[in-house]
């Protein structure tokens, strides 16, 4: 009897998040204003290999408006503006003028009065899962449940003022990585979007930013590699939205295209995405990956095609 309960132990503690997939963790990384355009024109070889050895599509379509609190929003709620009411980047937990549809938890258990998220739905579901956030954006953070993260952090006071924040996001997630520790760790990396701002998307400045980031994507890679977790670990990389001219925030494609990449244990290889992907399908996704139940007010749906059956 005793042996029948260890052998249940051992399959249980290997199955990863579902007895069906060898995937345990998941690393999002998630780049602001980073457009379909900028990885074809600038130099990714990691991005690239992500493309090659995973699933993709590059006319994955972002939340109108084309702004980012909308769009990072509906990537981890799982739903659009009118659902979730996070419609600019002015909104604020406590300014909800929507009335929304349902609600999700904070860590401690109590009523977040927000949008259930994809962190919320892991804590609450599987909630010895060690769940982490570093974000290059300061008013990411907001958007996420209070308390269901193991550790959130913002750029800090030095990342603001020497732009530094893309790095130390990095270097947050890779000494998580080393450490083995983790179910799911989300980065999101700002500065691609500055150059857009700055300089303009599809300028000189504008793909070597991209370029930077593919560089600190490769970082993250590598840190798997060496962990010797790259069987059990999925990399997605995507981005809130895409830019024309100096900004966004409209319906033009360059604005509304975003990648959408997926590579590891339980997705198919060089797969390229039939399916139309919305922002808010990344969440059903993940929600598949980490066999979790999606709340009914949800309205997108998992891209099943990825996945290696
Ligand atoms: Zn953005
Ligand atoms: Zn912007």
């Amino acid at each position: 009897m005793k042996s029948y309960l260890l052998l249940l132990l051992i399959l249980i503690t290997n199955a990863g998040f579902s007895q069906t997939t060898k995937t345990k963790r998941v690393i999002l990384i998630g780049v602001d204003g980073m457009s379909p355009d900028g990885i074809n024109n600038a130099n990714t070889p990691y991005m690239d290999a992500l493309v090659n050895g995973g699933s993709s599509t590059f006319t994955a379509r972002a939340v109108l408006p084309t702004s980012s609190s909308p769009n990072w929003a509906s990537m981890i709620m799982g739903a659009g503006p009118d659902q979730h009411g996070v419609t600019s980047n002015s909104w604020e937990p406590n300014k909800q003028t929507i009335k929304l549809e349902c609600t999700g938890k904070k860590g401690n258990g109590k009523n977040s009065e927000m949008w259930p998220t994809i962190y919320g739905l892991l804590r609450e579901q599987k909630t010895n899962s060690k769940i982490f956030c570093f974000h290059d954006w300061w008013d990411y953070g907001r958007l996420v449940e209070p308390g269901v993260c193991d550790k959130k952090k913002g750029p800090g006071l030095y990342g603001l003022i020497f732009q530094k924040g893309n790095k130390r996001a990095i270097n947050r997630a890779k000494r998580i990585v080393k450490k083995k520790d983790f179910d799911f760790i989300f980065v999101h990396l700002d500065h691609v979007d500055h150059a857009g701002h700055h300089d303009g998307h599809g300028t000189p400045e504008y793909y070597k930013a991209v370029e930077y980031a593919d560089i600190l994507i490769g970082e993250v890679i590598q840190t798997v590699k060496d962990a010797g977790i790259e069987e059990e670990t999925i990399i997605m990389v995507t981005a809130d939205h895409g830019g024309i001219g100096k900004g966004h925030g409209g319906n033009t494609p360059e604005e509304v295209n975003i990648p959408w990449i997926l590579k590891g244990p339980d997705i198919s290889p060089g797969h390229k995405v039939n399916d139309e992907v919305n922002t808010y399908d990344t969440a059903h996704t993940l929600a598949r990956i980490f066999a979790l139940e999606t709340p009914a007010c949800w309205i997108g749906k998992c891209i099943d095609e990825i996945f290696i059956d």
